[in-house]
């Protein structure tokens, strides 16, 4: 038994032509100037374009695979202090914890 399923009517095609908005990631580079201008970098965070020529990048083989701007390195570097902080903490409670059995240890060997 074959049943024919034919379509009955193409489903509508919902054309969005939303184009108009094209600058996605702002021009906010170290010199303060949003011209476009040369090389442009995008950050990978914030999509922050910023000038190659005012990082001391001069050509497309310069800029790294991920970049980050100014203000996301700044963030970056404080999460990694932050966890540095943290993985101390923990460093210095695992020590803590092993005196703690080597003592309990002690206690039962006496
Ligand atoms: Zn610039
Ligand atoms: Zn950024």
């Amino acid at each position: 038994m074959v049943e024919d399923t034919s379509p009955a009517h193409s489903s509508e095609e919902e054309e969005e032509e939303e184009e108009e908005e094209e600058d996605d990631g702002e021009i906010r580079c170290i010199c303060g100037r949003d011209v476009d201008k040369g090389l442009m970098i995008q950050c990978e965070k914030c999509e922050v374009w910023q000038h190659g020529s005012c990082l001391g990048i001069k050509s497309d083989k310069q800029v790294p695979d991920d970049w980050f701007c100014s203000d996301c390195q700044q963030e970056l570097e404080k999460v990694i202090f932050f966890f540095n902080n943290v993985l101390k903490v923990i460093l210095i409670v695992l020590w803590y914890f092993r005196i703690v059995l080597l003592l309990n240890l002690l206690m039962n060997l006496c």
